[in-house]
């Protein structure tokens, strides 16, 4: 590797050869599925979407899945390259990437028995854990039948204009299934020993590499890490490493934990570059470039990964779709301006399961770049904002991005509202980032920031628009006992107003009733700050060389005892987000938590909090009690210039409390702000 000599981060912007084509730096962008991918209709935004991505300076990108034929599909009707037909649409799209001089690849993601549709195949009639569809064992025709669609599929891309495809080796995908004698138990040609189950995906490459041509990238996603049980071991890894860069892979990309698995692997817990040791591990073994992936979304993490030679590139994905402009901002000596991906999946993973376009939380127009459009405005006017919390912020910067004058105000002494509070809890440090973020974009755009403000009706007068961003207020309870002295607001606990007795009862177990639990159990160094302690947590073998990668979880002893309750009936935490609230549930669960629904609060005494369960009374001797009910607008200030006849805008938390979150609260205040 040349570094780069005129960046802060030189080993992120060397340029990569490949042979018989040049990568202008290191970064690739993972692939994610958006679900522009699924409708014709659609592909001119996927243009744009792709567009700004390689303007903003990525080297090589990376679509979303597309199956190689029908019994591949992820979900029935969706994205797909089978037919010649199919190929002008991702014309715009490859054009529209190459304009801005980067490349691209078509991922081929054959979904196997992960596909949600009657029509799945996969090497053996197993059942996924996470899919109510058994899937048809494929015969040896239907497997030869497979390869070959792969290689159509490829050679249609080719048409297409993409520089390559990348084969979806991993995450339990077909291909993966071949792989792992945990969903292999095939008696033919296609099973059996390691190197009969990883025919399947040589044979694909191989047959890529005639139908394409020497000059083709061809991106192989290999499962380094399969964390299920009887996945691959680490020689059986080698050996498909080998055996695929000798079928004519060009680059070798890492694949980290099956979608079934019982590992987090990219939630805002999970420690920035976890797994990079492990690409690290198989890079001396094969003479093709390598990529790390998972949870790098800072030029700093990217650069330590390059440079200390754990790999020769890194996947960035969700920090792209966080902000486009990423590599453009680390070239120029710009980390402060980055707005980084917090790894919540809130607004991308967690909308792709429930057949939602997927965005961005902290940039409302991912994926919606030809439709949330921030033009400079031909009438500037004077702006007040109200409050800078995620609402606030986003009105205020959007605003004054688009050329108003904009003042903000916030009765703290800092910004942030909320998200102040939620960087304290173990696994969300991430949220300092958004809040460095718009420290920065504020004093970018120009914001006039008024910090330990009040703002009233008079502070107020003679703007043109008023927003009032001022969130909510944690809702009171009232059962007999609520103002015992052990009874305390989440707000106390996690400020540090209030330090928490031996055993605690969180009453409320919501978001924020699952937070303090982690804050409580948790004392010391967050795990997610420390990768060692956070792989004996969750029991990832340190030496990557076990069958799947596992080992026995080793949870520290919990700083102290938790109940944490609600009175809806139920487990505790259904309503949490559907890729990340089974780690939130099984990090309680191992720290030995109480979660109890249908709980009755009969009331506190000093001998701590009376429940009714199941018709039984039960006293939890407790010495803290945190509420955590939920939330109430807080809305003097708005009701205070209505009073007067004043026309205000209402946006966040202060609007609306149930069911808030950052992502409503940045794209109301980003929308609004947009249309002022
Ligand atoms: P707020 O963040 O409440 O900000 C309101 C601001 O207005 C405050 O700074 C306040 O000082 C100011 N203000 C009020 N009145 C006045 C006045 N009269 N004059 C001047 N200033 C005033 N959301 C997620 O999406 N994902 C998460 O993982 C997540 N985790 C969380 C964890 C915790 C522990 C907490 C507490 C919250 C969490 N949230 C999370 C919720 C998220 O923080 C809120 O949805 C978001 O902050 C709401 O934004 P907002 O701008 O409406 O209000
Ligand atoms: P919430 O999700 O609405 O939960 C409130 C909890 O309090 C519920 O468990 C509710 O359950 C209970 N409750 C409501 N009224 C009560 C009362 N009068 N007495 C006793 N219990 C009562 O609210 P939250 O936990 O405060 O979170 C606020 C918002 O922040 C949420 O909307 C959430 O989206 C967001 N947030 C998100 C995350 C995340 O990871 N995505 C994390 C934190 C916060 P019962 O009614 O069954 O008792
Ligand atoms: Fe990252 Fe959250 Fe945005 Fe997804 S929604 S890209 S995880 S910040």
């Amino acid at each position: 590797m040349t570094p780069a000599t005129d960046t802060a981060y030189p080993h992120l912007f060397a340029p990569l050869d490949l042979g018989f084509t040049q990568l202008r730096n290191r970064i690739l962008m993972g692939s994610m599925h958006t679900g522009l991918e699924d409708h014709s209709r659609d592909f001119p935004k996927l243009a744009a979407y792709f567009g700004e991505r390689a303007a903003g300076g990525a080297a090589l990108l990376v679509t979303g899945g597309f199956s190689p034929n029908i019994a591949g599909w992820l979900a029935p009707f969706g994205s797909k390259l089978s037919w010649p037909w199919e190929v002008g649409r991702h014309r715009p799209v490859t054009a529209a990437v190459h304009a801005h001089g980067a490349k691209i690849c078509l991922q081929l993601l054959h979904a196997g028995r992960y596909a949600y549709h009657p029509l799945q195949v996969a090497p053996s009639k197993l059942k996924a854990p996470i899919n109510p569809f058994t899937p048809r064992a494929l015969s040896s025709w239907g497997v030869d039948r497979q390869i070959a669609s792969y290689a159509r599929a490829a050679r249609l891309a080719r048409e297409a204009g993409y520089d390559g495809v990348e084969v979806m080796g991993s995450e339990g995908y077909l291909i993966n299934e071949f792989i792992a004698p945990r969903t292999n138990k095939r008696s033919d040609a296609w099973g059996g020993d390691a190197s009969k189950r990883m025919r399947f995906a040589v044979e694909i490459v191989r047959r890529i590499r005639e139908a394409c041509g020497p000059d083709f990238i061809i991106i192989y996603r290999l499962s380094l890490l399969d964390l299920v049980e009887d996945g691959s071991n680490w020689e059986e890894i080698l050996l498909q490493a080998k055996a695929i860069e000798a079928a004519g892979a060009t680059i070798i990309n890492s694949g980290i934990g099956w979608h079934e698995a019982r590992v987090p692997t990219i939630a805002t817990s999970v420690p920035r570059a976890a797994f990079t040791g492990v690409t690290a591990k198989l890079r001396p073994h094969v003479n093709v470039p390598v990529v790390a992936v998972n949870r790098i979304n800072m030029p700093d993490v990217a650069e330590r990964v390059l440079a200390d030679g754990h790999a020769d590139m890194v996947s960035l994905a969700r920090p792209l779709l966080a902000d486009p402009h990423w590599p453009a901002k680390a070239r120029a000596g710009k980390p402060e301006a980055i707005n980084t991906c917090i790894a919540c999946n809130q607004a991308c993973l967690d909308h792709i399961f429930v057949n939602k376009r997927a965005t961005c939380l902290v940039n409302p127009r991912a994926a919606h770049e030809t439709e949330l459009v921030y033009r400079p405005t031909p009438a500037p006017k004077r702006v007040a904002v109200v409050g800078a919390g995620p609402a606030g912020l986003a009105c205020a910067t959007v605003a004054a991005e688009r050329g108003h004058q904009v003042t903000l105000f916030d009765a703290a002494g800092e910004i942030g509202g909320q998200f102040n509070v939620a960087k304290r809890i173990p696994g969300k440090e991430e949220f300092h980032e958004t809040l460095r973020y718009f420290r920065h974009r504020l004093a970018d755009t120009g914001v006039d920031v008024r910090l330990d403000t009040r703002a009233d009706a008079a502070t107020l007068a003679g703007f043109d628009e008023v927003v009032v961003a001022t969130g909510i207020l944690p809702r009171r309870v009232d059962f007999p006992g609520a103002d015992h002295p052990m009874v305390v607001s989440y707000l106390d606990v996690l400020l540090g107003r209030v330090h928490a007795a031996d055993k605690v009862a969180i009453i409320g177990a919501g978001g924020i009733g699952f937070d303090v639990g982690e804050f409580l159990v948790h004392e010391g160094l967050s795990p997610a700050l420390d990768p060692a302690r956070w792989m004996a947590e969750w029991g990832v073998d340190p030496s990557f060389s076990n069958r799947g990668a596992l080992t026995r979880p080793q949870p520290e002893a919990p700083a102290r005892k938790v109940w944490l309750l609600q009175r809806s009936p139920g487990k505790p935490g259904a309503r949490l987000g559907k890729t990340t609230g089974w780690i939130h549930r099984a990090t309680l669960k191992a720290k030995g938590v109480q979660m109890l629904g249908g709980v009755e609060y009969l009331g506190v005494d000093d001998h701590g909090l009376r429940i009714r369960v199941d018709g039984q009374e039960q006293l939890l001797d407790v010495g803290t009690v945190v509420i955590c009910a939920g939330q109430e607008p807080q809305r003097n200030l708005a009701a205070e210039l209505q009073a007067q006849g004043r026309s205000v805008h209402i946006i966040g938390g202060a609007d609306v409390a149930v069911e808030l979150d950052a992502k409503r609260a940045i794209d109301q205040g980003s929308r609004l702000a947009a249309a002022l």
